[in-house]
């Protein structure tokens, strides 16, 4: 199975995801963790330039779909194939979110991307950790240091939140939001019942 998690910065997806391995190990899985935009030697490389470097809007959509295409084929793909489990930090609903939501690149560009680098394929369960924008705002003000992408200004994250959450009502079947302002605790009991019925 391939799983994803998402959610804006400061939504706490990070925090949630060795836990999850964690338990998908002790039910005996083979669990490869992995992240985006990055997840090979090209891709890490790419998410360097993505966070670092000024570009083009439809540049940085590109580089992302680039760094996904490296990732499908040398990670996720064969992984999934010797029957292993993936866990992907982000995929392709952060591109939708980030750069079609908060960016308003046009969705129809996304969608052609995406139907050109992965047309057969989703994430089995994408596990979207939803916070309101303060508490997201209050997390990375007390945890990290500020890169380009969180410099952002609020109405940025609002945008990507609402894309996030749009995708969640469109791909039901698929997504669950996790209400990410529970304590760490509240949240893990959540995921072990979302990952009992697996
Ligand atoms: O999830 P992570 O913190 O590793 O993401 C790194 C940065 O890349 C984040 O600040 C996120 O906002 C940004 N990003 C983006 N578009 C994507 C994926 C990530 O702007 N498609």
């Amino acid at each position: 199975k391939f799983i994803t998690f998402e959610g804006i910065d400061g939504a706490g997806k990070s925090t949630h995801i060795p836990f999850v391995a964690e338990q998908l190990r002790a039910a005996g899985r083979s669990i490869v963790t992995t992240r985006e935009p990055g997840g090979t030697e090209l891709g890490e490389a790419l998410r360097n330039l993505l966070l670092h470097q000024k570009m083009h809007l439809e540049t940085e959509a590109m580089l992302m779909f680039a760094s996904r295409r490296e990732h499908l084929a040398q990670v996720i793909e064969p992984a999934l194939a010797r029957g292993d489990w993936v866990i992907s930090d982000r995929f392709t609903d952060a591109s939708f979110a980030y750069q079609g939501g908060g960016r308003h690149l046009s969705l129809d560009k996304l969608n052609r991307l995406e139907q050109w680098v992965h047309p057969h394929m989703q994430p089995d369960l994408t596990l979207l950790f939803d916070v309101p924008l303060e508490v997201a705002r209050a997390r990375l003000d007390a945890e990290r240091t500020p890169d380009k992408f969180e410099r952002e200004k609020a109405d940025f994250f609002a945008d990507t939140r609402a894309e996030y959450l749009r995708r969640a009502a469109e791909f039901p079947e698929r997504f669950r939001v996790i209400d990410s302002t529970r304590s760490i605790a509240e949240i893990q009991l959540e995921l072990k019942d979302l990952l009992a019925v697996l």
